[in-house]
């Protein structure tokens, strides 16, 4: 069921959120405070008071699209990530819970002296969140799409955290400098996975990498070790089943100690390795 926008009385927020059969409690929540920028808290406080005309209008627009694949996060403008919002857009990737791996696991090896490049930042998610915690260390990232730098810039300023951003396809760009880590969540989704049929509205160039997923990843393993420091690590994310490829690439490039990590799916997903000189 529907509620028809040319009904003369608009519907009460509980109204409206009973018409939408297909989305969830939460979604209609989130979609209701977005509209009427009440807080979800007064959302479900206020179940009888009632949308205006223009409110009504956009929730439907709103509802519609989500039943139509676009991400909740572009809808609102915003996704959490690491405890903290993250603005996002339909040109960067919306951050995974489970790249919160990536984030604990530099943030365990790293200190205030630490300089780290994040490879491929799109929405500047890891970036950020790494220079939140760790504040004195020194931040870079890069990303090939000035699109995504702008959101990653524009999160960073909303964050308060200095970061030094570079337009760069991978390290192609980058200016001289080595660094003590590497992160990356690149992308490493096979073309033609059947999983990409429902990430349609997220930028490709942020999902999809030619030799089965793999091109990116294996890009990096042989470029990193150019700008790594002595002892200097490499944390990539990747797919659940490339951890044993990723190792193979590492240990081949000459990466110590590399082994893999699993996420709160218990899911290998994350691959480190140290680099000696
Ligand atoms: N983890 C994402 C997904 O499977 C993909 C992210 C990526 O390719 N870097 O939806």
């Amino acid at each position: 069921m529907s509620i028809e926008t040319n009904t003369v009385i608009a519907p009460t927020f509980d109204e409206w959120r009973r018409s939408k059969e297909a989305l969830s409690r939460l979604e209609c929540d989130l979609l209701l405070s977005h509209v009427t920028n009440m807080s979800r808290t007064q959302i479900v406080t206020y179940p009888d008071q009632r949308l205006d005309r223009a409110q009504l209008n956009e929730l439907e627009a709103l509802g519609r699209a989500l039943s139509e694949g676009t991400p909740l996060a572009y809808l609102l403008g915003e996704k959490e990530f690491f405890g903290l919002a993250f603005e996002v857009s339909p040109a960067v990737l919306v951050p995974r819970p489970e790249t919160e791996l990536l984030v604990e696991l530099a943030l365990a090896r790293m200190d205030d002296n630490t300089r780290l490049l994040d490879a491929g930042t799109g929405s500047g998610a890891v970036a950020v969140a790494i220079a939140h915690t760790q504040c004195n260390a020194q931040i870079d990232a890069c990303d090939k799409s000035d699109q995504a730098l702008e959101v990653a810039r524009a999160n960073a300023r909303t964050h308060r955290v200095q970061i030094n951003f570079y337009q760069s396809d991978w390290f192609a760009q980058l200016p001289d400098h080595k660094w003590h880590m590497i992160v990356s969540n690149p992308p490493y989704i096979a073309a033609g996975d059947s999983h990409l049929a429902a990430l349609t509205a997220e930028p490709q160039i942020a999902l999809v990498a030619e030799n089965r997923g793999l091109a990116a990843l294996a890009h990096i393993v042989e470029q990193s070790p150019n700008f790594l420091h002595n002892a200097g690590w490499l944390l990539l994310e990747h797919g659940h089943d490339q951890a044993s490829s990723v190792r193979r690439l590492m240990t081949n490039r000459g990466f110590l100690e590399v082994k893999s990590m699993v996420d709160l799916g218990n899911i290998e997903r994350v691959t480190l390795g140290q680099w000696y000189e």
